[in-house]
């Protein structure tokens, strides 16, 4: 082993407070020293690789170090790596916020950035309510979001966030959202199909838009994939629906599409499966290609013209130092010639058929249930029995994932398969064979 391999794992545990983590854990977990990544490939200052199957916590979309954006973001190095985008113009954010809007046929024409997914949902919610108040309508400042929904971990994204870990400590300092059934189609009742399932929630909508519509803004919903929850998916029904209620009882629709836009349903936004576009489309992580934080809220010219007047306050005055910034929206656009220059959204198709294919037997399995996948994401939920002392599925999949050579991360026990889309037949037999092998040893331990 080499010297400085001990080193950086242990520094980085007394210097760096790592994300989502309770850092004691790492006495019994050990930390990845990852020192450089090629393709779908993480290697480690030991010399060993893992298939990045997670694309990165979701934001790799065209594997790592990939040359065309590597050249995109070294040649915007070289002309303007950075300026404030109040005041001030560039060529890479326009461009950015033309080709979007045409992604949506110019329905969503006007984009704001912002740094990270968090921001973008702080400033749907902030637009939305200021845009009925510049309307005249102040009184409408609810916000109603999904069971089980995730929207990130700012005050006002965590309030319309309904995972208990992450929110629960936090409950005090969060403003009141109203809740509605969750449609993941798991919740189907005996005989129920997904699109009924999906039937029986939005009559909670509607209930409570009949009762309350004149205080409510919007309502935030991740389009057919609510992913932090565990990959619930849910039947495109339940988008349409809630489309025509918003339009029934002046309610905006925002859609988070933070996770699953960028062709991770199988579409370019997950939102045109539904035949639907939101008020607000909220956009990041994949949208620079896992390079660079940048985020996005495309909005309507009707919101748009909500705040397009002579007084200052009419505007919308938020602001993040570094919105738009050139490196990142120089990335997205190499992002976005690579979904023209791969035909990603069709080769995908094949790609993710045969990983598929490959995890079929657990349909069969006696541990497994709800094998599922919508687009470029699989899933599949484990019953194991954790003993005392021991650390929980999550975990032990995890670690026995690694040792299989694929970097995974169950949420609860859920585990799921959201790689790049650039595997390659010996790729995916790779990730197939770690992602049933890693079952079987964790379920093994448990004999
Ligand atoms: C990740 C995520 C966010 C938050 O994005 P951050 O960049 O982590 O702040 C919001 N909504 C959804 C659906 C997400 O998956």
């Amino acid at each position: 082993m080499q010297p400085s391999t001990p080193d950086l794992v242990t520094r980085s545990l007394r210097a760096v407070w790592h994300p989502c983590t309770q850092m004691k854990h790492h006495e019994r977990i050990p930390l990845l020293p990852i020192v450089r990544a090629q393709g779908a490939w993480l290697h480690d200052a030991h010399g060993r690789r893992y298939l990045d199957g997670i694309s990165s916590w979701w934001v790799n979309l065209f594997g790592h170090a990939h040359p065309a954006i590597n050249a995109a973001v070294t040649e915007q190095l070289g002309t303007l790596e950075h300026v404030m985008l109040a005041g001030c113009t560039h060529e890479p954010a326009v461009l950015l916020a033309e080709r979007l809007s045409a992604l949506t046929d110019g329905t969503l024409g006007h984009a704001f950035f912002a740094s990270d997914g968090a921001s973008a949902v702080e400033i749907a919610l902030k637009m939305s309510f200021h845009f009925w108040r510049n309307h005249g309508h102040a009184d409408k400042r609810d916000f109603v979001c999904i069971d089980n929904g995730y929207h990130g971990e700012t005050l006002g994204a965590l309030a319309v966030t309904d995972v208990a870990l992450f929110r629960d400590a936090y409950g005090p300092l969060l403003r009141h959202a109203h809740r509605v059934p969750s449609p993941d189609a798991r919740l189907a009742l005996p005989g129920e199909s997904p699109a009924q399932l999906a039937t029986r929630a939005l009559a909670e909508v509607a209930r409570l838009f009949e009762a309350r519509a004149s205080h409510i803004a919007a309502i935030i919903v991740e389009p057919l994939v609510q992913c932090a929850a565990g990959m619930a998916m849910h039947h495109p029904s339940y988008l349409s629906g809630l489309r025509r209620l918003c339009d029934a009882h002046g309610v905006h629709l925002i859609a988070d599409e933070i996770a699953v836009g960028f062709g991770r349903t199988g579409t370019f936004f997950a939102h045109e499966q539904a035949g639907i576009r939101p008020d607000f489309l909220c956009l990041s992580k994949g949208i620079s290609g896992g390079y660079l934080p940048l985020s996005v809220v495309l909005s309507t010219d009707d919101v748009h013209a909500a705040f397009y007047a002579d007084e200052v306050a009419r505007g919308f005055l938020h602001s993040h130092s570094y919105t738009g910034n050139p490196l990142a929206c120089r990335a997205a656009l190499a992002t976005l010639d690579l979904f023209e220059s791969t035909d990603a959204i069709a080769t995908n198709q094949a790609r993710f058929d045969a990983l598929e294919q490959g995890l079929h037997a657990l349909a069969s399995h006696p541990r497994v249930t709800h094998l599922r996948r919508r687009g470029a994401i699989l899933a599949f939920d484990v019953d194991d029995h954790v003993q005392a002392g021991q650390l929980g599925f999550a975990q032990r999949y995890a670690r026995h994932a690694l040792a299989a050579g694929a970097l995974l991360r169950p949420i609860g026990r859920t585990v799921y398969l959201m790689p790049p889309y650039i595997l390659d037949e010996e790729e995916i037999a790779q990730l197939i064979t770690a992602t049933l092998d890693a079952l079987e040893r964790t379920l093994n331990e448990n004999q």
